[in-house]
């Protein structure tokens, strides 16, 4: 299909410095958990996005000395001649599409502990950086730089700004954003110096500007050289000389990098989770910088729809369209609009299982694209599947994991009949999508079905529950079941192992409020989950109009939220519904009128007035159709193999349920000898010899 003109404006090139974007599809810096360690695929992730159409991809935060070390979380370094090496395959991969490659020079300064290499951690003052949240609790604080120290910092980022040109990059970062070292320059509250590089905002610009120098000399003026700049706090800031330190601080540095990558200053707010945050949310705090600046100016806002990135454009909000989280859910995206196939798009839902993976300290996982970090391992291609199946195969349940497995089916040339009992598909996304904040997450199903109606080889049966017989008589060769899971009425001990049900009247589930159970309150609601699904179901309750208490085992709601960033906007959501929270406690018992609770340390006892319990708490794999086929059946009624995949096989996220079904499906009708799984490998110094030093 031809391209829609209203689009054009998304693939004209733009200047950046010395450098040449294609087009306006910038894939900022982001984490993908593939440090130095795993050099092939990390290379094969962004290649992948090259091959989408992005026309600038940049790897994620990039250590340039020692004295920079995120460990546990996984970072990439540039300290040697083995990192140049790795990062080399990147660049490949990506210049391999006529894209650019970006770096992100990063120092972590007092944010970056250097649990591993152990020195001590730099600050221009000694001054921690949010040393009690848990993800960066450590003993450790920073010691305050001198001068040396300053001239030294500037000399790590000339000398890895050579390595990284020599490594293939086109675009190097200075980093000045998120609590990392020249950010905290920039900060006066962070910043207490009396010497050239604290006091006024001239003053603590200094450095970032220094840095930006440094980097374009090292590289004689051949690579671009960007700054990434965190607006929130600067922004909030009474200026004397411009409407906030914000732009003043854009004003004095208006010329000095050859692109600005805007951006917020938390996890929580940069890289917001979708419940909580629309398309778009960081414009109000970036919307200023290009009425500063002739520098292109790059910036995200979870931006999926071509209509919004035309307009953030043309109101000349931004140069390039940003994207991280919308380039991992479909690095096709620009492809797509490309080719007018803007329907096709599969977008992004917010719910940053993405970023979990980093605080989990492993590689990238997306719930809308299973092949993400699969792309070398598995040899996955988020687009194309080879077409190597014909047999029928019936697919029961149409969740998640039911409807990515018949779609990756489909296309592998299957034909597909998809049985679902309800009269709508979308599994547990029928009840999830309809919580606060949670609409978005319906479009993992949307894009799904979408799909689905075009292609000829599939039928689809709503309204079709199946029993044994029905799947025996059905005439498939193979089956995949993906019948889901249920939510346990069972309360827990102090050690979270399930206990017994308490027997009363007005206990629930998530899948009672789904099949419409009216709630009488005050409700408590048990939450001994621990993700999303306990504090979304307290926030619908509380917006009926109900008195909800929260109870958890957990030291705070939303436990698991810290690692999706929505953990401090719970507790905020929490605060502006007035939902009361019990932390650390078990429910003992509940007779309809009153819940006791024990706390999990010292059991000592206590009690608050319920009508109703909510618990959330244990699901289990809903897999009686499956374990009630028996081998010979199958074998009389021609049935070459059963499948049990998503929650009905192990529950967890929506974003397992999908892989599970992805993997399911790629390995239908194929031995185990079939499927590859390659095994990644760091380079180590010891295997790449320094280059010769030229000649004085
Ligand atoms: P998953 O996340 O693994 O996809 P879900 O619970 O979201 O699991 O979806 C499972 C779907 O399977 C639900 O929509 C449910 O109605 C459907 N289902 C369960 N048992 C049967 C059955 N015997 N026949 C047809 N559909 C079924
Ligand atoms: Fe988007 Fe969720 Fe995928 Fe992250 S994991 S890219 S938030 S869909």
């Amino acid at each position: 299909m031809p391209r829609n003109p209203r689009y054009d404006i998304l693939f004209e090139p733009v200047r950046i410095g010395p450098k040449t974007a294609p087009n306006r599809f910038y894939q900022v810096p982001h984490a993908s958990g593939m440090t130095n360690a795993a050099p092939h695929a990390r290379a094969a992730f962004r290649g992948m996005k090259a091959e989408g159409g992005w026309g600038v991809v940049c790897t994620g935060a990039c250590s340039v000395h020692p004295s920079s070390d995120d460990s546990p979380f996984p970072f990439a370094s540039l300290w040697d001649e083995a990192d140049v090496r790795a990062h080399a395959l990147m660049t490949g991969a990506v210049h391999a599409h006529g894209a650019l490659a970006g770096v992100e020079l990063w120092h972590g300064g007092a944010a970056s502990v250097n649990r591993t290499t152990r020195h001590a951690p730099l600050s221009p003052s000694g001054v921690p950086w949010m040393a009690t949240h848990v993800g960066f609790m450590s003993s450790a604080r920073p010691r305050v730089m001198d001068a040396a120290d300053i001239r030294d910092l500037i000399r790590w980022h000339a000398e890895a700004a050579v390595r990284a040109e020599r490594a293939g990059f086109d675009i190097l970062y200075v980093y000045a954003g998120m609590g990392y070292l020249p950010y905290q320059f920039l900060l006066s509250d962070y910043n207490h110096r009396t010497d050239a590089y604290g006091g006024s905002v001239r003053n603590r610009v200094r450095l970032t500007e220094e840095l930006i120098d440094a980097v374009r000399e090292a590289t004689h003026g051949r690579a671009a050289v960007a700054l990434r700049i965190s607006l929130q706090e600067l922004r909030a800031r009474p200026s004397e000389v411009a409407e906030s330190e914000g732009h003043e601080v854009i004003s004095l540095l208006r010329e000095a990098p050859d692109l600005f990558d805007v951006k917020m200053d938390y996890s929580a707010t940069d890289c917001a989770p979708s419940r909580y945050a629309p398309e778009g949310s960081h414009e109000p705090v970036v919307d200023f910088v290009k009425t500063l600046t002739d520098r292109p100016v790059v910036g995200v806002g979870r931006f999926t729809s071509p209509d919004t990135m035309v307009s953030m454009v043309r109101r000349g909000i931004l140069d390039l369209v940003g994207g991280a989280r919308p380039s991992i859910a479909d690095p096709f995206l620009p492809r797509k609009i490309a080719e007018g196939r803007e329907a096709e798009i599969r977008e992004c839902i917010g719910c940053n299982m993405c970023i979990s993976s980093w605080h989990d300290g492993v590689w990238v996982r997306c719930t809308q694209n299973p092949t993400a970090g699969e792309e070398w391992r598995r040899g996955w291609h988020p687009e194309v599947v080879g077409r190597d199946g014909a047999d029928r195969v019936l697919v029961v349940g149409g969740g998640p994991a039911g409807l990515e497995a018949a779609l990756t089916l489909a296309r592998r040339g299957f034909d597909v009949a998809l049985a679902e009992a309800a009269r709508e598909f979308g599994g547990r996304l029928r009840f999830e999508a309809a919580l606060p904040g949670l609409r978005a997450w319906g479009r993992v199903a949307d894009y799904r079905l979408g799909q689905l109606r075009q292609m000829a080889n599939v039928a689809l049966y709503p309204e079709s529950p199946m029993g044994a017989e029905d799947v025996l008589a059905f005439g498939a060769r193979h089956v995949v079941i993906a019948t889901g899971a249920e939510w346990l009425p069972v309360l827990c001990g102090a050690n979270e192992l399930p206990a017994g049900q308490t027997g009363a009247p007005r206990v629930h589930t998530p899948d009672d409020i789904a099949a419409g159970a009216v709630i009488a309150g005050p409700v408590a609601v048990f939450d001994y989950d621990n993700n999303y699904m306990g504090s979304a179901v307290a926030e619908s309750l509380a917006g009926k109009g109900l008195e909800v208490t929260y109870v958890t085992t957990a030291g705070a709601a939303d436990a698991w939220g810290v690692m999706t960033n929505e953990q401090s906007l719970v507790h905020q959501s929490f605060a502006r519904l007035g939902i009361a929270q019990r932390t650390l406690e078990i429910v003992t018992g509940f007779d309809g009128e009153t819940l006791r609770l024990a706390q999990i340390f010292s059991g000592e006892a206590r009690s608050v007035p319920a009508r109703s319990l909510v618990i959330v708490g244990q699901r289990r794999g809903r897999s009686a159709l499956h374990d009630g086929l028996r081998l010979a059946d199958l074998k009389g009624a021609g049935i070459d193999r059963l499948h049990l995949t998503g929650d009905a096989n192990a529950p967890g996220a929506i974003a397992h349920a999908v892989y599970q079904g992805h993997r399911t499906a790629r390995e239908v009708g194929l031995a185990a000898a079939d499927l590859r799984v390659l095994r990644d490998a760091p380079f180590a110094p010891r295997d790449v010899p320094a280059p010769a030093r030229a000649a004085e």
